[in-house]
Parts: structure tokens; C-alpha cells; sequence
């Protein structure tokens, strides 16, 4: 049998952990198979690209997920919710899109279950957290900067206000950020007088941004407990993983990627 070809596509995506999580997966399980990165330059494309490369499946990063979704043939139900993919299988010329963001936030939280969670930001991330939560069982609202995204949400049916009407006093036992506040520099997601009062009633403080960030730091300061977003990123590709290779995870995959990535 020829050798399965993997592959996330992004622009940019020079910084993927993916290849190094998936291929980590592929050696451990000696599955003849090889996942490498792709750097689109035009969403509308990827279908086309995807079957000129002769993949298997891809993952599917910044900023191509609502592209993705368009592209696909048949979808999950979390796909077809939130509105993106970022995993994609090919099955009799089909492709069949996923979106495993959502259940790896969920595993990544390691049984902990808040009653009402406050998520700062409203792009994909925010979308993929917002939906995996209410699943759950759990209120959320979803908190932003400007107005404009948030109409998704109110349409979803959840709360939903800008960062300028929301109430500091108001008790979340979970505050995750989704928004890019951190990612290259050292800003907060939401301003310092705001977002003490938030932390300081909250549980847990998750960013989805997998490295210590200024909304990390301050969680420590309060004595919080706080997580950043590499077992979120783990998690949704060893869903992808699930994916890929038809089988079910288990809990040898996890310690094979930390020890890759670490
Ligand atoms: P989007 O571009 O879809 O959304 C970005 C959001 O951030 C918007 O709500 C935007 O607000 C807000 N924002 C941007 N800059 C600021 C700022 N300086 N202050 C306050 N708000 C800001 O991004 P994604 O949802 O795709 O990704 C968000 C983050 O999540 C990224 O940092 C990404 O690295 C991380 N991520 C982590 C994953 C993981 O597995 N750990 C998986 C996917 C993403 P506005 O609408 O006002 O512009």
C-alpha cells in the first residue's frame, strides 16, 4: 500500500507544531504515513490543492477554517455549528470535515466543569469554545472588543456584550481568552481595571495562546489557577488523529506528542 500523505494547510504556517505532533503519532504506531505543512495562499483554492497533492487529510489553521468548511461535502455536527473545519478526510472522493477544537477544549480541561464561563474574544476559537461548553451544559457569554462578531453569537442564542458594557462583577468560575492579546506581544486581552475583578472571582483562567502570557502572568499573581492552550492543541489533533487513521486515542498518544513537543 503507497505511503498516506498529511498535511495542514495556513497561511502562515512555518510555526505548526502539527507535523511534529502527527508525525511523533505516525513513527510510534509504525503507520506508513507522512504529514508535512502547506502554505496556501488562496482559500477559495484549497479543494483543488488538497486533491493535486494527493492527500488523506489535512489540518486546517489561520485564516482558512471558514474556507474549509465551504469545501467540504459532508460535515459534523460541530463543523456545522461553529461554521469552520480544521480537520478534513477523504473518503470515495468525499471529503468529510470535522472540527476538533471544540472537544479538545473540553478534554483539555481534564474534568474540570465550570457552571458559567466568560470567553473574551469572538472569532473561530471563541465560536469552537462557545459551542463545546453549551454542549456541556454549561452558561456562557462571550465577551469582545467591537461589536461586529458578535452577532454570531446572539444569533446562537448566547449572551453576548463588548468589553465596554460588561459587568467586572459578575462571577465566572471560567475566563478564557480567545483573542490574539498575547500572541506576539505583551498586551492584555481586556483592560487591567476590568479584568482583575473577573479573575480574581474565577477558578481556572485558560488562554488558548499555548505560551505564558500578560493574562497568564496576572492569574498568577491572583493565585489562580491558570492553563495555556498546548493541551487544547493536543487534544484536537489527536481527534484529528482519530480521524486520520480510523482509530480510537488513547492514553500512550498523549505522553508520545508531550514527549515530542516539549
Ligand atoms: P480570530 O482572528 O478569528 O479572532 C481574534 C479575536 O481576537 C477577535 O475577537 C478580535 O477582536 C480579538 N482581538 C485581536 N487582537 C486583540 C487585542 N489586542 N485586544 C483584544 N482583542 C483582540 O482568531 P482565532 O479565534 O482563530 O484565534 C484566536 C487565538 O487562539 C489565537 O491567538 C490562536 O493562536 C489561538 N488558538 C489556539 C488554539 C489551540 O489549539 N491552543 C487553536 C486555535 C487558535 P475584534 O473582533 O474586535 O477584532
Amino acid at each position: 500500500m503507497d505511503k498516506k500523505l498529511f498535511a495542514i494547510f495556513g497561511n502562515p504556517v512555518s510555526h505548526s507544531k502539527s507535523p511534529l505532533i502527527h508525525n511523533s503519532l505516525f513513527k510510534d504506531l509504525a503507520i506508513d504515513a507522512c504529514y508535512t505543512r502547506y502554505l496556501l495562499d488562496d482559500g477559495s483554492r484549497l479543494k483543488e490543492k488538497f486533491f493535486g497533492l494527493g492527500l488523506s487529510g489535512i489540518n486546517i489553521t489561520v485564516p482558512f477554517k471558514e474556507d474549509a468548511f465551504a469545501a467540504c461535502d459532508i460535515l459534523d455536527d460541530y463543523a456545522k455549528n461553529i461554521g469552520a473545519v480544521n480537520t478534513i478526510v477523504v473518503k470515495d472522493g468525499l471529503l468529510y470535515g470535522f472540527n476538533t477544537d471544540a472537544p479538545g477544549f473540553i478534554a483539555s480541561l481534564d474534568g474540570f466543569m465550570p457552571k458559567k464561563a466568560l470567553i473574551l474574544g469572538a472569532g473561530g476559537t471563541a465560536r469552537a469554545i462557545a459551542f463545546a461548553l453549551r454542549n456541556a451544559g454549561v452558561f456562557v457569554c462571550v465577551a469582545n472588543r467591537s461589536g461586529g462578531r458578535l452577532g454570531f453569537f446572539k444569533d446562537a442564542g448566547f449572551c453576548s456584550v463588548t468589553f465596554d458594557i460588561l459587568d467586572e462583577s459578575e462571577q465566572f468560575d471560567l475566563v478564557v481568552n480567545t483573542t490574539s492579546a498575547g500572541l506576539t506581544d505583551e498586551e492584555l486581552p481586556l483592560n487591567e481595571k476590568k479584568l482583575t475583578p473577573l479573575l480574581s472571582n474565577a477558578k481556572l483562567a485558560y488562554d488558548c495562546i499555548y505560551k505564558e502570557t500578560s493574562f497568564l502572568k496576572m492569574a498568577k499573581k491572583l493565585h489562580k489557577e491558570h492553563k495555556n492552550g498546548l493541551d487544547m492543541l493536543i487534544w484536537q489533533a489527536i481527534f484529528a488523529f482519530e480521524k486520520f487513521v480510523g482509530m480510537d486515542s488513547n492514553k500512550r498518544m498523549m505522553d508520545v506528542i508531550k514527549e515530542a513537543v516539549y
